[in-house]
């Protein structure tokens, strides 16, 4: 078995059952370790702590296991299962909704995968190389899955896994094939494109957050910034808008926009829906004010590493004050980061900070996060990644 050790006092984070180990706290490793290689992860003293998936980066080290227990084929299955049973007490998978995250990392103890929902089919995504290397396994499981009902699994980690590591991930079926490709959330119907989607295809995690903007759309005339597929135009529309407007930099977005509108209502209420291919920043510079009594800012993570933050920070900043001078009075804000790398707190200071320098009255209504299907391991604070505000503004 290969194995590594840990330089004296690094145990403890593991101690306290955070997953990963950082390369800076590795005192040796077995020679010609390979990417992928579980290692059994031994203390200063030659203590067990557990085993991981071995890569070179930062991370070096995704804990599966902690103590003596090595993680054997039984192992993921159980954890898949435990996933599986969460998911079903949440009633996730019903005659209304086929589409949840099954798998979330870290946030269900399998570091380094993401499995996705989509009716019969599973999406899985590698973003370690230990996955990657499993990925016939866990594919195997999720059709093993008692009540799940999982025929295919898609396989999606071109760009998601390390592309030194050498590992040449092809997209494509690895289970079955399906030639169906509606998800449906809370009755509504998203056309996915697992092939050049983005994500796994959806972005599932704003599901709860797009229901709250469905109850709050009637009657309004509503922006969404940063559609992609048009999941809050979408339940906009449902929720009775007046009108809807969705706006993407990516002319394939807005094509999947409109299709998704299509998708959804007759002619009647599809009229009340424009789209328009522009660069937000653009889009909302020539808003005439007072158009819009409920906009949505989703954008895209501005924030991928820790050095970006200051950037990113100043970025939101930008992008609130923006909608914040050109929303009408008495209106909603539904304002986003999905950037890992900023935290709660910060996220609301730039928002505050939009809100001074605009200088109208603002109130916090709601505080937004990922749903429970996207769950936080306690011990690995970082898997919070999505925050939102719903801001009134006067
Ligand atoms: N709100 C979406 C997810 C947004 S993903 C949902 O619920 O599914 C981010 C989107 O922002 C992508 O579709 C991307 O094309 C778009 N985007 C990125 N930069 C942009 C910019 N400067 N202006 C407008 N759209 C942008």
């Amino acid at each position: 078995m290969k194995e590594i050790r840990l330089k004296k006092g690094k145990e403890s984070s593991l101690e306290r059952f955070h997953p990963w180990i950082f390369s800076g706290a590795l005192e040796s490793t077995s020679p010609a370790l390979s990417e992928g290689d579980i290692v059994k992860v031994l203390a200063h003293d030659g203590k067990v702590l557990g085993y991981g998936d071995w890569q070179i980066g930062s991370i070096a080290v995704r804990m599966l296991a902690f103590g003596e227990c090595y993680p054997d084929f039984q192992h993921f299955m159980n954890l898949i299962n435990d996933a599986w049973m969460m998911r079903k007490a949440l009633k996730l998978k019903n005659h209304l909704n086929d589409t949840f995250r099954l798998i979330h990392g870290e946030g269900d103890f399998l570091p380094g995968l993401i499995v996705d929902i989509y009716g019969p089919t599973a999406v899985v995504q590698a973003h370690s190389a230990g996955m990657h290397l499993r990925r016939m396994d866990i594919a195997r499981a999720l059709v093993a899955v008692q009540g799940l009902g999982v025929e295919n699994v898609f396989y999606k980690s071109e760009t998601t896994l390390p592309f030194k590591a050498n590992l040449n991930p092809r997209d494509g079926y690895i289970i079955g094939e399906y030639s169906g490709s509606v998800a449906i959330e809370n009755g509504l119907k998203f056309n996915i494109d697992w092939l050049k989607g983005q994500k796994t295809g959806f972005f599932i995690d704003q599901r709860d957050n797009r229901l709250r903007l469905s109850n709050y759309s009637s009657g309004r005339t509503v922006l969404n910034m940063f559609c992609y597929t048009g999941g809050f135009s979408v339940y906009a529309l449902k929720g009775g808008a007046k009108e809807v407007v969705s706006v993407d930099s990516s002319a394939k977005a807005i094509s999947l926009t409109e299709e998704n509108v299509r998708l959804n209502f007759d002619q009647t209420i599809a009229t009340r829906h424009q789209s328009v291919t522009e660069d937000a920043f653009k889009y909302l510079e020539t808003l005439p004010q007072g158009k819009f009594d409920c906009i949505v800012l989703d954008p895209p993570a501005f924030a991928k590493h820790r050095d970006a933050v200051p950037n990113a920070l100043r970025g939101y900043q930008k992008l609130n004050a923006a909608a914040m001078r050109k929303i009408a009075p008495h209106s909603f804000l539904f304002t986003f980061s999905c950037s890992q790398a900023v935290s709660k707190e910060q996220f609301r200071l730039a928002v505050f900070s939009a809100a001074a320098s605009v200088g109208r009255r603002v109130r916090i209504l709601h505080q937004l996060t990922q749903p429970a299907d996207h769950p936080v391991n306690i011990y690995h604070p970082e898997g919070e990644y999505l925050k939102g505000l719903v801001l009134y503004i006067e």
